[in-house]
Parts: structure tokens; C-alpha cells; sequence
């Protein structure tokens, strides 16, 4: 059986004040009991936030890490920084990272190997974009995206995948839960292919306008197995419902 996760992906946004708000709600409302729980906070915030998470169990997560360890990459986040502030997770190959920092899949496999190696569970988002959803190419670039991010991997330890169609994100169109299954359902076939991991262990997230309205619908489903969440998990009030529906 595969433990609910839920992950609240807080994207550019907060500071020190409205984080300390965020967090004194989130602790309040959230039952930790329902599933795991892992928060994502801006770089300079993690800290903080893993401050506040000390005697609960919510872990904390970047949003993004480094492919290399160590050395002169200015401006770089190395994943063993993560691990040594308290970090437990990262997400790699969010859409907003591919489309405005041009993140490739061979970047995104490099960026996977280095968490994996200092200890982080990585949290893979893959997903099409309306267009190619309209052409009917959703499943291949789903499966290119799989591919390239996890075809050479040594060590898979942890692995999370979230799919979240970019046409989804930030817009207020869900997939319906239907859509939803059938690609994470696809997903887990092609891990099954494939092999690099045991596809039966591995969590699946739904990502993309998740809300507390829409999140029984989607946990329902057979392969959903909970959600990285955006704009929503910035509500304290909002987030601890979605947990409740997992
Ligand atoms: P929204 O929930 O704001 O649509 O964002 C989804 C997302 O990109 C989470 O990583």
C-alpha cells in the first residue's frame, strides 16, 4: 500500500512574516496522521521553515537543486546544502524550470543523479503542454520525459514522479479525474516497462489547480497517489483540507 503524500510547492512567493503566518496555520489545521506532508518553500526561507517543522512530522523540500556537489557555480544550490539545512526533498523538472530556465531532460537526469547521491528523495514533475495535448502527443512526451530523466539512473532511491499537465497549472482547469488516471495509469506502465524501479512502490502526484474542492475526485483514483499542490497550498486553511481528502 502506498502512504498518501502531499507536497505544497509555495513557487516565488512569502517572506520571513508571511511565512512565519503560513507555517503557525499549518500547524494548527494539518493532520499529519492522513499522509506525508512535505512543504517546499523559496531557497532563502527553508531554514526557517524547517525551524518551524521541528517536532512535527512535515518535512521540508527545495524547489530545485544543483547537478553538480561542490565547487564555482555561482548562484547554484548544491543538494548536500539541502541536506545539511535539513531538507529532505527536492523537486526536479518543474515546467516552470523547463520553460523559463530551458532545463533539459539530460539536465534534469544530471540534477536526479546528485540528490539521489546526497540523500534527497527527488520528486520528478513531468508533464505536456496544451498544444501538445491538442496533438495528440501527450503520451509521447510524458514517456520522452520518463526517458530521458530516468533511463541511466544508478540509484532511484525514493523516487517520486508528479505529473502536472501545464495547461493545469495556475489556470484553474483541472484534468478531470478521469484524464488524470489515465496518464498517471500510463505512467506506472511504462516504469513497469521499463524496469528502473519497482513500479508498484513508487508515488504518483497529481499536480495542476489542485484545491480542496477538487482533491477527493482525484485521490479516488487507483493511481493518484496524492498531490504536489501551487497556488492553493499558500492558504493554510485550503492546504490542511486537501490533506484531510487524502
Ligand atoms: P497550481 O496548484 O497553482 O496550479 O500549481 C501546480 C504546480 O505547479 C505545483 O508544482
Amino acid at each position: 500500500m502506498r502512504r498518501p503524500l502531499v507536497i505544497a510547492n509555495w513557487k516565488m512567493h512569502g517572506s520571513r512574516s508571511s511565512v512565519a503566518t503560513l507555517m503557525a496555520g499549518l500547524l494548527e489545521r494539518i493532520d499529519e496522521a492522513r499522509a506525508d506532508i512535505a512543504l517546499c518553500p523559496g531557497f532563502v526561507h527553508l531554514a526557517q521553515v524547517v525551524d518551524a517543522c521541528d517536532g512535527s512530522a512535515i518535512a521540508v523540500g527545495a524547489q530545485d537543486c544543483s547537478h553538480m556537489h561542490e565547487g564555482a557555480y555561482t548562484g547554484e544550490v548544491a543538494p548536500d546544502m539541502l541536506v545539511d539545512i535539513g531538507c529532505e526533498w527536492v523537486l526536479l523538472g518543474h515546467s516552470e524550470r523547463r520553460q523559463y530556465h530551458d532545463e533539459s531532460d539530460r539536465l534534469i537526469a544530471a540534477k536526479l543523479a546528485a540528490a539521489v547521491e546526497a540523500g534527497l528523495q527527488p520528486v520528478l514533475c513531468i508533464g505536456e503542454t496544451q498544444e501538445q495535448r491538442e496533438d495528440g502527443e501527450a503520451f509521447t512526451v510524458v514517456a520522452r520525459q520518463l526517458q530521458g530523466a530516468l533511463a541511466e539512473q544508478s540509484s532511484l532511491a525514493g523516487l517520486v514522479i508528479a505529473y502536472e499537465p501545464v495547461w493545469a497549472i495556475g489556470t484553474g482547469l483541472t484534468a478531470s479525474p478521469e484524464q488524470a488516471q489515465e496518464m498517471h495509469g500510463y505512467i506506472r506502465e511504462r516504469l513497469a516497462e521499463a524496469g528502473w524501479v519497482d513500479a508498484a512502490e513508487v508515488r504518483l502526484l497529481y499536480g495542476g489547480s489542485v484545491k480542496a474542492a477538487n482533491a477527493a475526485s482525484l485521490f479516488a483514483q487507483p493511481d493518484i497517489d496524492g498531490a504536489l499542490v501551487g497556488g492553493a497550498s499558500l492558504d493554510s486553511a485550503e492546504f490542511a483540507n486537501i490533506v484531510a481528502a487524502a
